[in-house]
């Protein structure tokens, strides 16, 4: 008999009942030290006093209203957002897939309204992950998500990751765009190297095609910048954003600047939900918290710390690990025993990592985690590495 809950997820046997800063607590009163974050969701961790506050303030006042009306909590979180950002306008959305939804069509107005309507293509690449809509199976094309769904969105010009001269040879008259994460997260924490973002930022302003970056896992401070392209110094056209910007709340934005967004005039796309009182009253808490260069500042000197020692677990145990590798506090390890066992063998020692393709294990912890909470993470994933290496 199917279970009430459809079971489309693999669900490991746990079930937390509360969480403080980095840590959650199981119904049977362990104390897990969470390095998932809620795959990133969680950026400031468990029951942050200022997310609870702004919830708790607002939902006091009012919760929805629609987008029938104007929304200051909305205007307020994009404001911020422009004014940290290179963009110039911000839509929101309820998770990463509408993003990715957004940005593909905003991406084929552009073109549309430019006179060129053949332009609808967009490259993306081998490894990646744009969420579970049509536009987001099909844009990352593996067959995992795609098979057995029927005619998919069609559009998509799949390329090998990391090989630019397939890039350029690929781009004609009916690219529209290119889509990338600078940071790929489900495909295993793969970082695109800065000279690889450039080249692309390249590549578009040479054939006057788009740059749209999906930063929902690597956005919102993940890699020790706000958003992770700041590192290669180079600016997307259109971004999309979810995971950390909401802190557990769900919500999600697409940033854009003037020129890119110019197709998409009143009545042209919308949400239901998409940034509402509550969810932006939550976002402008997590922006005013994790855009200080202070807050950042203190992401990288912790990122240093973890991969330092990370450094040195895979050094002690090469017959589980191999490598390390990421940006900031978006790290993972590649494994050399099977990844799940190594994840089995965390929560055996209460400690949360979240598997990914290429047999890695992700370390996406609350960016406010502390230097106590770092040190315990080592010795509860040292604890795990024997474990695995025993059996
Ligand atoms: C999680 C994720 C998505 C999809 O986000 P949902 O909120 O699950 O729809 C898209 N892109 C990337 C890079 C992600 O990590």
């Amino acid at each position: 008999m199917i279970p009430s809950v459809l079971p489309t997820y693999n669900r490991a046997p746990l079930q937390f009942v509360k969480g403080e800063g980095a840590w959650l607590i199981e119904a049977d009163g362990r104390r897990f030290l969470d390095l998932g974050a809620g795959i990133a969701v969680n950026a400031l961790g468990h029951a942050h006093p200022a997310l609870v506050e702004a919830l708790t303030n607002q939902a006091q006042n009012l919760w929805h209203v629609s987008n029938l009306y104007q929304i200051p909590q909305q205007q307020a979180l994009a404001d911020k957002l422009v004014a940290h950002s290179f963009a110039d306008t911000v839509f929101f959305t309820n998770s990463g897939t509408e993003s990715c939804e957004l940005a593909v069509k905003m991406a084929r107005k552009y073109f549309y309204d430019k006179g060129q309507p053949e332009r609808v293509e967009i490259i993306t690449f081998e490894g990646s992950f744009h969420g579970r809509s049509s536009a987001g199976i099909a844009a990352a094309g593996s067959e995992k998500m795609t098979k057995g769904f029927g005619p998919l969105l069609p559009g998509f010009v799949h390329l090998p990751w990391n090989d630019h001269d397939a890039v350029a040879a690929a781009i004609d008259e009916k690219t529209a765009a290119i889509l990338i994460e600078p940071v790929q997260g489900e495909g295993g924490i793969r970082p695109l190297p800065d000279a690889c973002l450039k080249g692309l930022r390249d590549l578009c302003d040479e054939h006057g095609i788009l740059l749209i970056l999906d930063e929902v896992q690597c956005g919102v401070g993940r890699t020790g910048k706000l958003f992770a392209h700041e590192w290669a110094g180079v600016e997307p056209d259109i971004m999309m954003v979810a995971k950390g910007i909401g802190g557990g709340f769900p919500l999600g934005a697409v940033l854009a600047t003037e020129e890119a967004a110019s197709g998409m005039t009143a009545g042209t796309h919308g949400s239901t939900y998409g940034g509402n009182p509550l969810g932006c009253a939550v976002g402008c808490a997590v922006m005013d918290t994790v855009a200080d260069p202070d807050f950042l500042a203190e992401v990288n000197r912790k990122a240093g710390l973890l991969r330092q020692k990370l450094e040195g677990l895979v050094a002690s145990h090469p017959e589980v690990f191999e490598e390390v590798r990421g940006s900031g506090l978006m790290l993972g390890l590649k494994c050399k025993a099977a990844n799940m066992d190594v994840v089995s063998a965390g929560y055996d020692n209460a400690l949360i990592t979240v598997p990914a393709a290429d047999n890695v294990i992700r370390l996406l912890p609350p960016l406010n985690l502390t230097d106590d909470d770092i040190a315990e993470a080592c010795l509860r994933l040292e604890k795990a590495a024997a474990q695995v290496s025993a059996a």
